[in-house]
């Protein structure tokens, strides 16, 4: 098939059109091809499809879906791969520098392909790595046509839309935006009124205050800045009315929220006002929240797990450090004694709660007898699971510039160390659930084994059992049979009234 001319105004970048006007070939044939009839140019001009790839943290995963569903709203189609699709967004992480390298290789590997197959395709890079090195980006990869940093997520159709109708080239935009905070609303709740998900993550709140002398997290997402509790609260009431049962509030340091904008009241502070307003929404069953932290765990808080029934016994709290030596010089501001205080607080009201935390391994100073009071905290507060990081020097941080780095192969056998530990101390957590009743949530089909459904205990953990679609989004109690690895097995069967 020989290449048309077409001339259609204002478009440019449409996967059948070449930049100087003309159809594409092999889009062109294959369209033809597949269709097996000729759809009308208008029909699809209008509807580029986008594929995001997200690295990082769940507020990033968060991010990416309200992206992905404010692109849906405008009419764009979901592509089931970078393969395919018209716009390729990498929605990036900061926090080490693996995720770093991970994002600028596969955006490579992607403008390569493109530029020899599909020059048409749009690519950006969104998020904490967009936000820290901008323009940088185009610099180091020509073929990257949108930069957009933590504070424009809300503007990438339209920025998207500049691209695609040849009214800009290239979009770099990592300013601050006031209120920005609040543009993460839409949700996409995948799949039809049988299938879509039964739980949702609410983020309410952006940035963070804390300068933790490892953390790039203030630099790439700025000063921390809160929702109101009613913008909150009614985007918490439409995912219920839309079927949702379980709402994980999230942000940087949720313990944090509305410090400034609200403050206490009562004895109370913003945070719990909003878990409150939370949980007084009809229809929902389940709260969860995360990162808080632990200095963020005052007696208010406390509290609230033994007053608030949607509120789910679990907390995930950050140690990162079981020696008081290095929690100083990560600026975290609490002691190890502080921190078993705080897991003891809850355990009392709700004895069984499950912790899970993260740990850094290798900080900057961290002698063997350092690392030996993390590894003796692990066993003492019996975490049912912990992420453990290699600690990552990162650009413009204090930890970056101390003395006394960490060799690689040290951080690499201590880390090995923490993770047999870790996995010895969750196993016998999740062995004792043997023979145990649970409420789980049903989610839908098991990540691991699909013939299977999956549900989580308000504890968090996860528990297999043979299930199937009328079980989704019903609270359910199992008897647990069987323990594996962060997993449990469970019977709804053999659950009778005494
Ligand atoms: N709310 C958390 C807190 O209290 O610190 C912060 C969440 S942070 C985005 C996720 C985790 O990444 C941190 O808890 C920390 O364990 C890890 N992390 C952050 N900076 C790191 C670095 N430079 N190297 C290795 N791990 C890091």
């Amino acid at each position: 098939m020989k290449s048309a001319v077409f001339s259609v105004p204002g478009l440019r970048r449409l996967p059948w059109l070449r930049k100087d006007g003309t159809l594409h070939e092999s889009r062109l044939t294959s369209l033809f091809s597949t269709a097996g009839v000729c759809l009308t140019f208008t029909a699809l001009s209008t509807m580029p499809s986008v594929y995001i790839k997200t690295y990082g943290c769940q507020m990033n995963e968060r991010d990416s879906e309200a992206v992905a569903a404010q692109l849906v709203a405008k009419g764009y189609t979901l592509a089931v791969s970078d393969r395919v699709a018209d716009v390729v967004l990498l929605n990036t992480c900061s926090v080490r520098d693996m995720a770093e390298q991970k994002a600028l290789n596969k955006m490579e590997n992607l403008a390569a392909e493109m530029r020899r197959d599909r020059p048409e395709v749009v690519l950006g890079f969104l998020g904490c790595m967009a936000q820290s090195r901008g323009r940088g980006l185009i610099d180091r990869l020509p073929d990257v046509d949108l930069v957009l940093g933590t504070q424009k997520f809300h503007r990438t159709a339209d920025y998207l839309d500049e691209i695609l109708t040849g009214r800009r080239d290239k979009v770099v935009d990592v300013e601050e935006e006031k209120g920005s905070e609040a543009t993460i609303k839409e949700h996409l709740l995948n799949g039809n009124a049988q299938t879509k998900s039964v739980t949702a993550f609410v983020s309410i709140m952006q940035g963070c205050n804390q300068y933790c002398t490892f953390c790039i997290v203030p630099y790439t997402r700025g000063m921390e800045r809160s929702r109101t509790i009613s913008d909150v609260v009614s985007e918490c009431r439409e995912l219920v009315s839309r079927g949702v049962k379980e709402i994980t509030l999230l942000g940087q340091i949720v313990t944090s929220y509305g410090k400034r904008e609200i403050g206490m009241k009562d004895g109370k502070s913003a945070f719990v006002q909003l878990l409150e307003a939370v949980h007084a929404i009809e229809g929902l069953e389940r709260i969860r929240f995360t990162s808080p932290h632990p200095k963020g765990y005052g007696d208010d808080l406390v509290e609230a797990y033994g007053r608030l029934p949607k509120l789910c016994e679990s907390a995930h709290l950050p140690v990162q450090s079981g020696s008081d030596r290095v929690l100083k010089l990560m600026h975290r501001g609490y002691t190890r004694e502080r921190f078993l205080g705080i897991v003891e607080k809850l355990r009392r009201v709700k004895p069984e709660m499950g912790v899970t935390t993260d740990i850094i391994v290798g900080f900057p100073g961290e002698t063997e007898s350092d690392f030996a009071e993390t590894l003796s905290l692990v066993r003492e507060v019996a975490f049912d699971n912990a992420y453990c990081f290699k600690y990552s020097p990162r650009k413009d941080t204090p930890a970056a510039a101390m003395p006394d780095q960490v060799p690689q192969e040290v951080i690499e056998e201590r880390h090995g160390r923490l993770l047999d530990l870790v996995n010895e101390v969750g196993k016998e957590k999740y062995r004792r659930c043997v023979g145990q009743r649970a409420q789980i949530l049903v989610e839908g089909p098991s990540r691991k084994n699909g013939e299977r459904f999956e549900g989580r205990t308000r504890a968090n953990r996860i528990v297999v059992f043979e299930g199937n679609e009328r079980h989704r989004g019903r609270l359910l109690d199992v008897k647990i049979t069987r323990a594996g690895s962060f997993t449990l097995y469970g019977d709804p069967a053999i659950v009778n009234p005494d």
